[in-house]
C-alpha cells in the first residue's frame, strides 16, 4: 500500500504510523474514521481514579488505542493484541 509498508520497520517508525491490532478476534477499526493503525499504549489508573468512577476492573490499568490517522482514541481493559510481528 503506502511508502511505509516496508515490513521490517523500526519501533520508532512503527510508533508514528501506528500498527494493526486485534482485540477478542476481531481487527481493531477505528470508530471515527474506519482505520486501522494504531498507536498503543497502557495507561495505568489509581485505585482513586476507580473508585470515583465506580469502575474497578480499572485499577490494574487500561490500554488507549490512538488512531494513526485522525487521532481518536479507543479504550480497552485488555491488552490488544498486536497484529504486525
Ligand atoms: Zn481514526
Amino acid at each position: 500500500m503506502g511508502w511505509f509498508d516496508g515490513g521490517d520497520e523500526q519501533d520508532e517508525r512503527a510508533d508514528a504510523v501506528g500498527r494493526r491490532y486485534a482485540v477478542a478476534g476481531r481487527q481493531l477499526r477505528c470508530a471515527h474514521c474506519g482505520g486501522e493503525q494504531f498507536t498503543g499504549r497502557e495507561v495505568p489508573l489509581g485505585s482513586r481514579t476507580s473508585t470515583m468512577l465506580d469502575t474497578e476492573w480499572l485499577a490494574a490499568g487500561a490500554f488507549a488505542m490512538t488512531c494513526a490517522t485522525c487521532r481518536a482514541i479507543q479504550w480497552f481493559a485488555v491488552q490488544p493484541e498486536r497484529l504486525d510481528a
